[in-house]
């Protein structure tokens, strides 16, 4: 995993399959069914790393030789929240990991003149205490994963409790994303360039939500 003294809480997950995929998602001739299952791959590849702390206890077991006390994820489940619609494509990819994990919703969108998010859709789970993953591809502003953040925050959610996964990162995002939660991890599978005067992220891949629904 690739670390930028930078940015302390954000995490590249760099690994060769990824960066091999990633390339392939982010071609133009790339439509939107490979689209949808190159970021549902990806997304589950990025999923082992963000899994790695999950609390884990014991449970009785017979194996056919003996009695043992095995490792098995403790409860409750995880929560993932796709932040609608792109974050959909990767939460898929997180679910194939994670079969039994709860699903919240945060629907954002980036209101084109001020580039700020306007929320118009929070469905979460009543219980608060287990961790979140928030999936988003892109890390563009940062404003959006602040603004969900804040949502799962006001809900009772502690900040340790949540993590962030994107798939393309632009440094000023990943900048503002720190100076707000400076203890929320990201995870990421690559940290682009920058952000172009509309703040798509260069050279990035576009706009995710058209391009894994093909509304282009
Ligand atoms: N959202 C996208 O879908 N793409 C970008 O480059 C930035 C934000």
């Amino acid at each position: 995993m690739r670390r930028y003294p930078l940015f302390p809480s954000f995490f590249c997950v760099d690994h060769p399959l990824i960066l091999h995929k990633l390339t392939q998602l982010r071609e133009t001739k790339c439509k939107s069914f490979g689209f949808r299952t190159m970021l549902r791959e990806i997304s589950a590849l990025i999923g082992y790393e963000i899994s790695r702390d999950l609390p884990m206890t014991t449970r009785r077991i017979h194996t056919p030789i003996a009695e043992m006390d095995a490792p098995t994820l403790a409860t409750p489940d995880p929560c993932i929240v796709p932040v609608l619609r792109a974050g959909l494509g990767m939460a898929d990819g997180l679910l194939d990991l994670m079969p039994t994990a709860q699903v919240g919703h945060i629907g954002v969108y980036r209101d084109h003149e001020t580039k700020k998010p306007v929320e118009y859709l929070v469905r979460l789970p009543k219980n608060n205490e287990q961790n979140f993953f928030v999936v988003d591809p892109m890390l563009a502003t940062g404003n959006s994963l602040i603004h969900v953040c804040d949502v799962l925050i006001r809900h009772g959610i502690a900040p340790e409790k949540i993590s962030v996964m994107a798939l393309v990162a632009a440094p000023e995002g990943v900048r503002q994303f720190a100076a707000h939660y400076p203890t929320i991890r990201i995870y990421c599978a690559a940290l682009d360039e920058k952000l172009n005067e509309n703040a798509y992220i260069v050279p990035g891949l576009g706009d995710a939500g058209d391009r894994l629904y093909g509304t282009e």
